[in-house]
C-alpha cells in the first residue's frame, strides 16, 4: 500500500516522501481514507503508531482543497493535553503542509502569549492547542472557533487523566456543530467512551492496535529491587549497557529533580521534563536528549504525554505508575515506528500489586530478571520466568539461565530481607499495609 493510494495528492506526497516515510503505517492506511470521505474517526492508538499523520494529511488536503474567506478564519482545531505534544504536532503539520495553501500556528501556556495572538491576527487555517490557553484567547476575543470545520481530540484520554472535561465541553460550545470530528486515544475508559458518545458523530471505529495493548515489538522486563537500591540498579544498568538514550520515568516531580541529581553525580547526563519546570527548560531538556547531548531525561507520565522521540531503544519504570494505562502510555515511546525497544521496570515490594494491575491490562505477564546483588525476597518473581542477570564481574562464571529451582544464594537472600522487613514493619505493620 502506498500513500498515493490512499488518495493524497501529490504537494502531500513530496512533503511525505522528505519526511523519509516509504510506507503508510497500519493507522494511517486505516484512517486516511475514512477521513477523506468526511466521516467521524474515534481512533485507538498511541503514540509512536504516526496518529498525528494519520489525522493530518487527510484534513490538510481538505482545507487545501476548500474556498476559504480571505482573512483565513481557524477552520480546523487540534486540541491537545500537553505544551509538548502541542509543538510536536504543530511541526509535523507545518512539515506536511510546506507545498500546499494552509497555514498553521500553536498556542500553549507558560509563555507570552503576545506572539501567539500575532500569528493568529494574520490568518491561520490550523490551530493547534492546548485547552487552558485557546479559552484563555477566545474569552480575550483573540480568537473564534465559529468556522472550525474539523475538530481533532488527540490524546483524548490524557485530557481527561489532566481535568480538561469542563474546558472540552466549553469548546465544544464555541463551535459549529456541523463539522467533522477525529477523536484519537490511547485507552478506552468508560468516560472516553461517553466523551466519544457526545462528540462523535456515527463514527468509524480505527484500532492500530488492539484496546490497551502496547506495540508488539515491545520487550517487558521486571527488575525487582528494594526501593532504596533503585538508583544504583539504574545506573548499573545504564551504565553496563552503555546506553545512550534512556527516558526514565518516575511518579513524582520531586522524585524526577533527586534522580536527576543522582544520575549526574555519577557523571550521567541527565535533565528533568515535569510540571514545575519552565517551558524554556522543558524544550531544552528535551532538545538537549533528543541531539543526545543528554543521555538520560527523567520523567513523570504528564509531562512525558506525547514526546515525539523517534526510535527510543530503553524506557524505564523507575516507579510503576498507579494508574496500569499509564504503562501503555510510557512504552508508548519505545519500540517506535517499527522498531524492537525495551520496557524495564524497577520494582519494590510496595509495587507489586501494580504489576499484577498492569499484567491483566496487557493479558500478558511481565518477565522477571533478577540482577546479581539487588536480589529481593519478591513475589513478584514467578519462578517460570525469571532469568538472572549477573554484573560484569561474574558474568564469565556462568551464564544468565532460567531458574527452576532456588539457589542457596536466592534463599539467603530471601531470608536476609524477610528480616530486613520484619525489623522495618513489625507483624502487625505488615498486615496494615497489606
Ligand atoms: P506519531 O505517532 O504521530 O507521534 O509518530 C511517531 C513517529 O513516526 C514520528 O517521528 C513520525 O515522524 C514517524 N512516522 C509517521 N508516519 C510514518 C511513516 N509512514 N513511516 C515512517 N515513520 C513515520
Amino acid at each position: 500500500m502506498s500513500f498515493k493510494s490512499l488518495g493524497l495528492q501529490n504537494a502531500l506526497l513530496k512533503a511525505i516522501e522528505k519526511q523519509g516515510y516509504t510506507n503508510p503505517s497500519p493507522i494511517q492506511e486505516k484512517a486516511i481514507p475514512v477521513i477523506l470521505d468526511g466521516k467521524d474517526v474515534l481512533a485507538s492508538a498511541q503514540t509512536g503508531t504516526g496518529k498525528t499523520a494519520g489525522f493530518s494529511l487527510p484534513m490538510l488536503q481538505m482545507l487545501h482543497e476548500t474556498k476559504h474567506p480571505k482573512y483565513r478564519p481557524i477552520r480546523a482545531l487540534i486540541l491537545t493535553p500537553t505544551r509538548e505534544l502541542a509543538a510536536q504536532i504543530y511541526e509535523n503539520v507545518s512539515a506536511y503542509s510546506a507545498h500546499l495553501n494552509v497555514r498553521a500556528t500553536v498556542i500553549y501556556g507558560g509563555v507570552k502569549p503576545a506572539s501567539q495572538i500575532a500569528a493568529i491576527k494574520k490568518g491561520v487555517d490550523v490551530l493547534i492547542a492546548t485547552p487552558g490557553r485557546l479559552i484563555d484567547l477566545e474569552s480575550q476575543g483573540a480568537l473564534s472557533l465559529k468556522r472550525i470545520q474539523f475538530l481533532v481530540l488527540d490524546e483524548a484520554d490524557r485530557m481527561l487523566d489532566m481535568g480538561f472535561l469542563r474546558d472540552i465541553k466549553k469548546i465544544m460550545s464555541l463551535m459549529p456543530a456541523k463539522r467533522q470530528n477525529l477523536l484519537f486515544s490511547a485507552t478506552f475508559s468508560k468516560e472516553i467512551k461517553a466523551l466519544a458518545k457526545g462528540i462523535l458523530n456515527e463514527p468509524v471505529l480505527v484500532e492500530a492496535t488492539p484496546e490497551n495493548t502496547t506495540a508488539t515489538k515491545v520487550s517487558h522486563k521486571v527488575f525487582p529491587v528494594h526501593k532504596s537500591q533503585k538508583a544504583a540498579l539504574l545506573i548499573q544498568l545504564i551504565k553496563e549497557g552503555n546506553w545512550k538514550q534512556v527516558l526514565v520515568f518516575t511518579r513524582t516531580k520531586h522524585r524526577a529533580n533527586k534522580l536527576t541529581k543522582k544520575l549526574i553525580a555519577n557523571k550521567i547526563t541527565a535533565a528533568a521534563i515535569h510540571g514545575n519546570k519552565s517551558q524554556l527548560a522543558r524544550t531544552k531538556a528535551l532538545s538537549g536528549f533528543k541531539n543526545k547531548e543528554i543521555r538520560i531525561l527523567v520523567a513523570t507520565d504528564i509531562a512525558a504525554r506525547g514526546l515525539d522521540i523517534p526510535l527510543l531503544p530503553h524506557v524505564i519504570n523507575y516507579e510503576l505508575p498507579n494508574v496500569p494505562e499509564d504503562y501503555v502510555h510510557r512504552i508508548g515511546r519505545t519500540g517506535r515506528a517499527g522498531a524492537a525497544g525495551e520496557a524495564l521496570s524497577l520494582v519494590s515490594e510496595e509495587e507489586q500489586e501494580y504489576v499484577r494491575q498492569i499484567e491483566k491490562l496487557l493479558k500478558q505477564e511481565l518477565p522477571v530478571e533478577l540482577v546479581e546483588g539487588f536480589e529481593v525476597a519478591n513475589n513478584v518473581v514467578k519462578e517460570e520466568s525469571v532469568t538472572k542477570k549477573q554484573s560484569n564481574k561474574s558474568r564469565g562464571r556462568s551464564r544468565s539461565r532460567r531458574r527452576n529451582t532456588t539457589t542457596n544464594q536466592e534463599k539467603n537472600t530471601k531470608s536476609r530481607n524477610r528480616r530486613r522487613k520484619e525489623k522495618r514493619y513489625p507483624k502487625k505493620d505488615i498486615k496494615k499495609k497489606n
